[in-house]
């Protein structure tokens, strides 16, 4: 069976400024298969943001392919898309179907739904300053996820947030991607919360970046150290 969802084949971007180039990414190709949770690791600079930026089809690709099994929404939360201070979180929550102008009764009730079943519907009507950070952390994800993506690019979603918090999030996350069905694509430095929540992880080389390995998780199998170990000697020896 085929399960992929996107193939990414060829991909490459340059940037270009006045008096310069700079290569981004160089020759990707890999898929994304249907509901799994793809981390994607790299050498900071090396291009991970610029491919999350143009899988959201935010930033132009220079040349390459990106090929969409059906057509579906692709949702993202990027590091810098914060909550909006002066909107509730159920206004922050609504704001992408607004945009999107898809708010209808059927996908608010939906957005209410997930609020709900993740304990942040009582805090509907507070200020994201009222909030924690990992739940401003929650209810960006939900607002990602009201816009009922197919697929949901994540680009550092815990940098800003200290070890514990970021722990218990990664974990929360999880359990939500898991189980509201979606795939997702991650973007992290951090190569314990890679192995932790992906089903896979590419590792990518320093700028322009190319893949330089992919890894299969599966901690029944093999130990969290084992994958630790491998990713660090690839990141390691691209310093
Ligand atoms: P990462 O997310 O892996 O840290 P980025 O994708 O942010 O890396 O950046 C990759 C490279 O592309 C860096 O050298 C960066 O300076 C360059 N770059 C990123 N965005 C732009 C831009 N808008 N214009 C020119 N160069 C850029």
């Amino acid at each position: 069976m085929n399960n992929t969802i996107l193939e990414i084949k060829n991909l490459s971007k340059n940037y270009h400024t006045l008096n310069s180039e700079t290569k981004a990414i160089d020759n990707l190709s890999f898929t994304i298969k249907k509901n799994e949770i793809l981390a994607i690791v790299g050498p900071s600079g090396c291009g991970k943001s610029t491919l999350l930026s143009i899988l959201a089809n935010i930033e132009k690709k220079s040349s390459g392919e990106i090929i969409k099994q059906k057509d579906f929404e692709i949702g993202y939360m990027l590091q810098s898309d914060t909550l909006f201070p002066w909107l509730t979180i159920m206004d922050n929550v609504l704001i992408g179907l607004k945009i999107k102008r898809k708010n209808n009764k059927k996908n608010i009730n939906n957005a209410i739904n997930l609020l709900k079943k993740y304990g942040l519907y009582d805090f509907r009507n507070s200020y994201p300053n009222n909030l924690s950070g990992g739940m401003r952390q929650r209810v960006a994800l939900i607002r990602t996820l009201a816009i009922n993506p197919q697929v949901i690019l994540l680009d550092e979603p815990y940098s800003a947030l200290d070890y514990q918090t970021r722990k218990i999030l990664a974990n929360d996350m999880y359990k939500i991607i898991k189980n509201e069905q979606k795939t997702a694509v991650l973007i992290t430095h951090n190569i314990e919360e890679a192995v932790n929540m992906a089903d896979r992880v590419i590792v990518l080389t320093k700028r322009p970046c190319r893949i330089k390995n992919i890894y299969e998780i599966n901690l029944k199998d093999k130990s969290y150290q084992y994958y630790y170990d491998l990713i660090w000697r690839d990141l390691d020896v691209n310093i």
